[in-house]
């Protein structure tokens, strides 16, 4: 199991406010949440919290979330730390819009195409030192199941209708199974992985995955707000021989020469309850798995974040979720996180916002 080590454990927390969009405005919703200038404080009726960064807060200066809170973990990939970018929210929060996960929204701006930009960027920089090999997946976690959104039994329905149409789920293909090696590092069997070469592969990957996500059901929005979706790059290195080096120097370290990291970027199922009301009996148990699987993040973060609770080698509960077992060996030990709570200035979502800012805030 992953041990939580000092110092090098680290969540950090970021509020990601959504502006009012469409016709919010002129149906009348105000914005009900305010950021204390020139800190990182957000205030919601009388409560008030604070995060390690608050973002797109209307009348502030633009500020950089990519380069504050995402540009270091790619850095860390480098030197083989794992490392996890989480959004939360409710549906309509934003979540899709952040990561980039989405099929056109988000798809320049988003988290996982400025990841992409700088770990290509990198790669051409360093090419005379090492050689780099990527390779990516993306899933999803519906009902407490591993779905492969990569599967080629998927792609191959894509060539075929030229990229315009999805498909629903294989049926019959049984789902990605989780295993944990002896060293506690986490793989999925059966998991269909891409090996990349250029930004252009791997960004055709995040669509054709996106795009099974939001057609894979009967019901887009119900189903993709549902589940939770998983996109990984791996990059592994292997460092080139320095012809100065002896040949006996170089074979003496020669463990030190290969890196292997993970980066999961995963937009969270909405955090909204599920409600009885007009829910039949197979969507409720829907909300019932995927409250399990937030459930069981927030108690894990939440022991990972406490230096008591840490210092006193407490128990962190990975194994309560699909979710948490996935992101096992990515979260606490050496690896780094950011979660980013995202949120609707709008007064008619001030309810879901506030439990948002207080889920957020145990995480920290
Ligand atoms: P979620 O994934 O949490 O359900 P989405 O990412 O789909 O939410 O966002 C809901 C809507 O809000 C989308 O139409 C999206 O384009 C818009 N939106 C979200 N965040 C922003 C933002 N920062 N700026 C402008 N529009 C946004
Ligand atoms: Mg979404």
């Amino acid at each position: 199991m992953a041990m939580v080590n000092g110092e090098d454990c680290c969540v950090k927390v970021a509020v990601h406010i959504r502006p009012l969009i469409g016709d919010e405005r002129p149906q009348g919703w105000k914005d009900c949440v305010t950021v204390v200038p020139g800190k990182p404080q957000v205030q919601i009726g009388t409560h008030s919290f604070t995060f390690d960064h608050v973002y797109g807060a209307t009348g502030f200066p633009p500020s950089s979330m990519f380069e504050e809170c995402v540009s270091p973990l790619v850095d860390g990939l480098f030197q083989g730390y794992n490392a996890t970018v989480l959004a939360y929210g409710q549906t309509g929060s934003g979540k899709t819009y952040t990561m980039g996960t989405g099929c056109k929204d988000g798809s320049q701006t988003g988290i996982i195409p400025q990841v992409m930009n700088s770990l290509f960027g990198k790669i051409e920089n360093l090419k005379d030192q090492a050689e780099f090999q990527l390779r990516v997946s993306f899933i999803e976690i519906l009902k407490e199941e591993v779905r492969d959104l990569l599967d080629s039994s998927y792609v191959g329905k894509f060539e075929a209708v030229n990229g315009h149409v999805g498909k629903l789920a294989v049926p019959g293909k049984p789902p990605v199974q989780i295993r944990e090696a002896s060293n506690g590092a986490i793989t999925l069997a059966g998991l269909t992985e891409v090996f990349v070469t250029t930004q252009k592969e791997m960004t055709s990957c995040l669509e054709q995955g996106s795009l099974n996500r939001a057609t894979g059901s009967t019901n887009m929005n119900n189903q993709s707000s549902r589940s939770h979706a998983i996109f990984t790059i791996t990059l592994e290195q292997m460092r080139k021989l320095d012809p100065s080096v002896t040949e006996s120097a170089q074979t003496e370290d020669v463990n030190e020469d290969y890196l292997c990291a993970k980066f999961h970027l995963v937009d969270l199922a909405g955090s909204e309850r599920a409600k009885r009301t007009g829910s039949d009996g197979l969507r409720f148990k829907e909300g019932v798995h995927i409250n399990k699987g937030l459930l069981a993040l927030g108690n894990v973060i939440s022991a990972l974040g406490d230096e008591k609770k840490r210092k006193e080698g407490v128990h962190v509960p990975y194994r309560d979720s699909k979710l948490t077992r996935l992101l096992q060996d990515s979260l606490g030990g050496n690896s780094r996180t950011v979660m980013i709570a995202c949120m609707s200035p709008a007064d008619i979502n001030a309810e879901e916002t506030l439990n948002t800012l207080k889920y957020a805030n145990r995480a920290r």
